[in-house]
Formats: C-alpha cells, sequence, structure tokens
C-alpha cells in the first residue's frame, strides 16, 4: 500500500516571530521541488498567523503544537480549533512528550484534545513513545499499546483517515540518540498490526506513521528506506533550513 510521505517539523518554543517568518520562506520551496509528499512546520503559537500568511500557496503545510478539547470557554492559556482553522493550520501535534512529561498530559486528556481536533476539521499528529526505563524493563510494546489504544478511544474507522502516529522514543528526542532503523521499524511494524487489531486491515494499511528521535540528515534515507516508516518529525534539525530541506528531500 503507497502511502504519501509526510516530512513535519516541530519548532517547539524556539524563534521570535521575525525569525519564524524567514526560516518558513526558506523552507517553502521545498515543497514545489518535492510535490510527492506532505511537509510541515509546527512554529509556536504566536507566530502561526505570520507563518500561514506567509506560506499561503507554497503548499507548506502549517500545524500547531497542541490543540484544546473545547471550541471555546474558560481555559486560560489554551487554543481551539476554531482559533487555528481562522488562520490557516491543518494540523496539530498532540500528545508530544514534552506535554506528556514535562506538563503531564495524560492518555485520557490527549485523547479529549485528538477530539477536539476531529470535530474541528484539525488532523492529529498523535505521538507516543517509551521513556529509556519502560525500553530496559521491556515494557516497549506494553507502554504503546495502551498510549495508542487510549489516545484514540471512541476514534471511528473513517475518523482515522485523518490521524497521523508519530512514534517518538522519548529516549531519543533531543539527546541525539536515534533509534537504529531496526528498532523504528520493529516498532512501527508493532503498530501497524495493533491498528489491525483496533480497526479494520485497510486502516492499519493506510494510516501514515513518522518516526521521531534525532532525525538529521544523515540518518533520514535510512529510516525513510523501512516499509513501514512514512515519514519523519523532527525537532532540533527543524530550525536550520538546510538540514530540514535535506531531510524533506529524502531519498
Ligand atoms: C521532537 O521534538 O519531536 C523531536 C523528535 O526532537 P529532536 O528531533 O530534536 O529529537
Amino acid at each position: 500500500m503507497e502511502r504519501r510521505p509526510f516530512i513535519a517539523g516541530n519548532w517547539k518554543m524556539h524563534l521570535t516571530l521575525a525569525e519564524a517568518v524567514q526560516l518558513a520562506q526558506a523552507v517553502a520551496p521545498t515543497c514545489a521541488a518535492c510535490p510527492d509528499r506532505d511537509i510541515m512546520i509546527a512554529p509556536s503559537f504566536t507566530s502561526l498567523a505570520a507563518v500561514c500568511a506567509a506560506v499561503k500557496g507554497s503548499g507548506l503545510q502549517v500545524g500547531a503544537q497542541n490543540i484544546a478539547w473545547d471550541r471555546e470557554g474558560a481555559y486560560t492559556g489554551e487554543i481551539s480549533s476554531p482559533m487555528l482553522k481562522d488562520l490557516g493550520v491543518s494540523l496539530a501535534i498532540i500528545g508530544h512528550s514534552e506535554r506528556r512529561h514535562i506538563f503531564g498530559e495524560d492518555n485520557a486528556m490527549i485523547n479529549r484534545r485528538l477530539h477536539g481536533a476531529l470535530d474541528g476539521d484539525i488532523r492529529p499528529i498523535l505521538c507516543i513513545g517509551e521513556t529509556l526505563a519502560d525500553r530496559e524493563a521491556g515494557k516497549t510494546f506494553a507502554v504503546l499499546d495502551t498510549q495508542v489504544r487510549e489516545g484514540l478511544q471512541a476514534v471511528n474507522s473513517a475518523q482515522m483517515e485523518c490521524v497521523v502516529l508519530a512514534y517518538e522514543p522519548v529516549w531519543a528526542i533531543g539527546t541525539g540518540k536515534t533509534a537504529s532503523k531496526e528498532q523504528a521499524q520493529e516498532v512501527h511494524a508493532f503498530l501497524r498490526q495493533l491498528l489491525a487489531a483496533m480497526y479494520e486491515k485497510t486502516v492499519a494499511e493506510t494510516v501514515r506513521i513518522l518516526y521521531g528521535g534525532s532525525v538529521k540528515p544523515d540518518n533520514i534515507d535510512d529510516l525513510m528506506a523501512q516499509p513501514d516508516i512514512d515519514g519523519a518529525l523532527v525537532g532540533g534539525a527543524a530550525l536550520k533550513a538546510e538540514s530540514f530541506d535535506r531531510i524533506a528531500r529524502f531519498r
């Protein structure tokens, strides 16, 4: 089954407004050069409006780094789907390990956010991943099973067409330690089997599963050559136009 590759950059809490617009403009031309793949950047909330305006028409997709579960209400500090849609944002990263481990977001909250995205016509990128302690204790698959089942609670097969998964082992994020291509492929294959058990086989075959964790220009080609790796969620290397461009042009 052919799945359209997807390269996403997560800019986290980096870049001023002017820096964000400059980087977005530097990255945008990569889309015209690579029409066979989806490319997305996720700037901070404060830069979203200007970045969306700056890349309009280029094919570069803009995502948010999180999303609220309700459309409006008394939720200080939260940003909702209508607010994001208004700007031209089409995707949202949900359940990033930094949200889980620094800000205490659990699977139940992540599931609510995911429904908030789906209900508001924003495509969710659901991040999952085990810690080093989980891996060393032999719990990797059990942890991922729980994160996927609880994160996708009450999401039906039709909605799964909009969902992207991102496998990001916590021990590989921002550490310079990439999972080997074999380790990543093993988990991606497990996730596809899990989706087949939860939904129909076609869902498992069509959902895109990204790898994230110290993806760089020098490891992207090997990762993308794996049969179940459909793209990458890139942190540090997405902050330099040259390295993100090379990653997006994986061969
Ligand atoms: C991330 O933040 O999702 C990430 C994978 O970061 P890095 O590429 O820096 O490891």
